[in-house]
C-alpha cells in the first residue's frame, strides 16, 4: 500500500527531486554520516545495556556501487531502525526543518535555509529515481523494506536482513545532458568524496576493491578482492595542525553546522592540565535564522577521545558567547555522561572555564586585527555581550566591556569604549552618551547639539538595552557615563552659571505658574545653557532617563508603569524667554499655560515620543499663528 507524504516533506522532496540544490554529491555525505549517527547511537546504548555486546572495532560503513544495476548501496551495522521508526523517520523531515519549511517556501533562500539544517535522508532524490532502505532495529527481530520513488509516496514491507543495520539501495536515475550520474558508480569519484566530505568520521566506510592480475606462469587472470578503508578516520582537530587547509575547516564547519557561509573566525587549541582537552572554535559570520528564537540551543559538541556524545553541550558555553559553533574533545570524559550529570561534573566546569579565556582572546584579536568584519560580527552578536553584561548585573563587565561597540558623534562610526577613552579632552570626567530611536534622531537632538558644541564625543545609543548596560556598568576605566539629557550635565563655566542661577531665581514664581500648565508630566521647569539655537528640552533627574521609562513601560509583564522624573528646560538665551516673562509679568496667565503646553509638546516630539493630546496641541498651535 502506497503513504502520502507529509505536505512539507512533499515539497522539500519535490525539491530535491528537482534538484534545484545544484551540489548534488553532497547526498553521499549526508547519508554517510546518518550511518555514522546510526553506529554512535548502537555504541552508546551498548554501554548501558549489558545485554548489547558491541565491539567498536566491528562498526562500519560499507559502500558498494553496481555498474551493471546502476545502484549504489551504503550499508551500516548501526543501531538500525523498527518499522515505526522507518516511517516517523522518512516519512517526514526533521521538524524543526519543516515548521521553517512552511513559513519560507516559495522564495528563493530556500536553498540556503535548507542548507542551515542540512538536507538529510531525502538527499538520496538527488540523484535517484529510486530509494530502498532496508533495515532492521536492535530493538526488533524483523526487517523492514521502505522504498520509494519519489513524490508518489512510499511503501513499508517486511524483509530479509541477517543482523541489525541499515542498508540503502540507490537506483540511479538516468544520466542527462548536464549531470552524468554514472560518475557516481566510479571508485574514484567515491573515494574522492568520501576524502572531501567524510574523512573524519571515526568509524571506517569501506568498499571492495576489485584487482586483476595475470597468473604467473599462465595467461589466465586472477580476480583479487580487497576491503579499502577510504576515511582517514582522524578527526580533523586531531590531524597535526601544518596538514590541516584552512578550507578544511571551512568545509567540516559548514558541512557540520549548517551554514552556507564560511565562518568568521576558526580556532582551535590544546588545552593541557587539570583536564586535557582540544577544542575546534568558530564564530559564524551572520545569526543563524533561529538565533533570536526561543528554538535556538547553544552548545558545543562534546567527544571523548573522538567519539561524539553529546550533540550541543550548553554547559560549555555562557549565554553571551552563544552564536559559538564548535567542539570539544576530552579524553578525560566519561562516555556515559549525561545532561543531569553535566552541570555537577568538574571536568565540564574546567573545560567551560577555559573555553570562555579562549573566546573572549580570540574575540579581542578579531577586533584588534580585523575591524571591519568584527563590525559586521558585532551587528549579528553584539546585543549578547550587552545582555551578557546586564542579566548578570555587572557581574561579567570586566569580560565583555572591551567587546562593546557604540556609534560615536564624531564621524558617526564605532568606537570601543577604550577608543572613546582615549579620545577624551582633557579635563572631561564623564562619557557622554544620548539616546534615541535612530542615529539620525539622536544627532539631531538639541542637547546632543550643545555638547557636540562644546567639543565633546558622544555615544550614540539606539538599543532599547544600552542605557541599562550603562547604568549596570556605571563606570569605564573610573569615567562615568552621563546621558547628555541628564539634568546634572554641567558643562558651564563659573560665571555662567552664576547667570543661570540668578535667572532661574527670579523666575521661581513664572515656572511654577507654568507647571500648572503641565502637572504630573514635569516635576519641575528651569532654564538651560544646554541648548544652542532650540527653546526646549526635556531632561531628567534621578536614575531613570525618559527613554529608559519608555522602554520600561513597553515590557509585557511589567507590574506598574515607573516614571521618569521629568525637568522641562527652556534656553535662557533663546526669545522665547522674553515673551514668557511679558506673559507673566501682564498676567496674562492663559497664553502663559497655553504656551508653556506648545513648549513641552515641541520637546517630547523632538525627544522622539508622542503626544498624549495632539488635537489640542495643533489648536493651541493655530491659535498662537493666527494672531
Ligand atoms: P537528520 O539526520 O537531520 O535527523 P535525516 O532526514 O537525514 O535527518 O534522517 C532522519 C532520521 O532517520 C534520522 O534522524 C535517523 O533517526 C533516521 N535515520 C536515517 N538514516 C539512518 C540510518 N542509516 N540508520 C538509522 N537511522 C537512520
Amino acid at each position: 500500500m502506497k503513504k502520502q507524504f507529509k505536505a512539507e516533506s512533499k515539497k522539500l522532496l519535490d525539491m530535491m527531486i528537482n534538484a534545484i540544490y545544484t551540489n548534488k554529491e553532497i547526498f553521499l555525505r549526508e547519508l554517510v554520516s546518518n550511518a555514522s549517527d546510526a553506529l554512535d547511537k548502537l555504541y552508546y546504548t551498548s554501554l548501558t545495556d549489558d545485554k548489547l555486546e558491541v565491539k567498536k572495532e566491528n562498526l562500519e560503513i560499507r559502500i558498494t556501487p553496481n555498474k551493471e544495476e546502476r545502484t549504489l548501496t551504503i550499508c551500516d551495522n548501526g543501531i538500525g531502525m523498527t518499522k515505526e521508526e522507518l516511517e516517523t523517520n522518512l516519512g517526514t523531515i526533521a521538524k524543526s526543518g519543516s515548521e521553517l519549511f512552511k513559513e519560507n517556501n516559495e522564495k528563493q533562500e530556500d536553498i540556503q535555509i535548507i542548507g542551515q539544517f542540512g538536507v538529510g535522508f531525502y538527499s538520496a532524490f538527488m540523484v535517484s529515481e529510486k530509494v530502498c532502505v532496508t533495515s532492521k532495529s536492535i530493538k526488533s527481530l524483523d526487517a523492514y523494506t521502505w522504498e520509494s520513488s519519489g513524490a508518489d509516496g512510499y511503501s513499508i514491507t517486511k524483509a530479509e536482513k541477517k543482523s541489525h543495520g541499515t542498508e540503502i539501495v540507490l537506483y540511479l536515475k538516468d544520466n542527462t545532458e548536464e549531470v552524468s550520474y554514472d560518475e557516481f558508480l566510479e571508485e574514484y569519484t567515491i573515494e574522492h568524496l568520501v576524502k572531501k566530505y567524510s574523512d573524519y568520521i571515526h568509524y571506517p566506510i569501506k568498499m571492495l576493491e576489485v584487482h586483476t592480475h595475470k597468473k604467473e606462469d599462465s595467461e589466465e587472470e586472477e580476480i583479487h578482492e580487497e576491503d579499502k578503508t577510504l576515511n582517514s578516520m582522524v578527526p580533523i582537530w586531531k590531524k597535526n595542525k601544518q596538514d590541516v587547509k584552512e578550507e578544511e575547516y571551512q568545509d567540516f564547519y559548514t558541512d557540520k553546522f549548517y551554514d552556507y557561509e564560511k565562518p568568521a573566525r576558526i580556532f582551535r587549541s590544546v588545552v593541557e592540565g587539570k583536564c586535557n582537552f582540544t577544542s575546534l572554535l568558530f564564530i559564524p559570520n551572520h545569526a543563524p535564522y533561529d538565533y533570536y528564537s526561543k528554538d535556538y540551543e547553544k552548545g558545543l559538541q562534546l567527544y571523548s577521545k573522538g567519539v561524539l556524545i553529546m550533540d550541543k553541550c550548553s554547559d560549555l558555553l555562557p549565554d553571551y558567547f552563544s552564536f559559538v559553533k564548535g567542539l570539544v574533545d576530552s579524553e578525560d570524559i566519561s562516555l556515559n555522561i549525561s545532561r543531569e550529570t553535566l552541570q555537577e561534573n568538574h571536568q565540564i566546569k574546567t573545560i567551560a572555564t577555559g573555553i570562555e579565556a579562549k573566546i573572549k582572546k580570540e574575540l579581542e584579536t578579531f577586533l584588534e586585527e580585523d575591524r571591519e568584519n568584527y563590525e559586521t560580527f558585532f551587528r549579528a552578536f553584539g546585543m549578547q555581550f550587552k545582555y551578557g553584561i546586564y542579566s548578570t548585573y555587572g557581574m561579567k563587565k570586566e569580560e565583555l566591556k572591551d567587546l562593546l561597540l557604540y556609534v560615536s558623534s564624531t564621524d558617526k562610526k564605532y568606537v570601543t569604549l577604550k577608543e572613546y577613552v582615549a579620545n577624551m579632552k582633557e579635563k572631561q570626567e564623564n562619557i557622554y552618551y544620548a539616546c534615541g530611536e535612530t542615529i539620525d534622531k539622536i544627532d539631531l537632538l538639541p542637547q546632543v547639539e550643545a555638547v557636540k558644541d562644546k567639543g565633546y564625543e558622544i555615544l550614540y545609543l539606539t538599543d532599547y538595552m544600552d542605557e541599562f548596560v550603562f547604568k549596570v556598568m556605571q563606570e569605564y576605566d573610573g569615567k562615568k557615563f552621563m546621558n547628555v539629557s541628564d539634568e546634572k550635565l554641567d558643562l558651564d563655566s563659573e560665571e555662567e552659571k552664576q547667570v543661570l542661577k540668578k535667572a532661574n531665581e527670579n523666575c521661581k514664581e513664572m515656572f511654577l505658574k507654568m507647571q500648572e500648565a503641565l502637572k504630573e508630566h514635569v516635576s519641575s521647569i528651569q532654564f538651560t545653557h544646554r541648548l544652542k539655537n532650540h527653546p526646549v528640552c526635556l531632561t531628567s533627574k534621578g536614575d531613570m532617563s525618559a527613554q529608559m521609562e519608555k522602554v520600561l513601560n513597553a515590557m509585557p509583564n511589567k507590574e506598574e508603569n515607573v516614571k521618569a522624573e521629568v525637568v522641562m528646560e527652556i534656553n535662557e538665551n533663546h526669545e522665547i524667554r522674553k515673551k514668557l516673562e511679558d506673559l507673566y509679568e501682564k498676567k496674562d496667565f492663559d497664553t502663559l499655560e497655553k504656551y508653556t503646553k506648545i513648549l513641552y509638546a515641541q520637546a517630547r516630539l523632538i525627544e522622539g515620543f508622542s503626544l498624549e493630546n495632539p488635537t489640542e496641541i495643533s489648536n493651541l498651535v493655530c491659535e498662537a499663528l493666527s494672531k
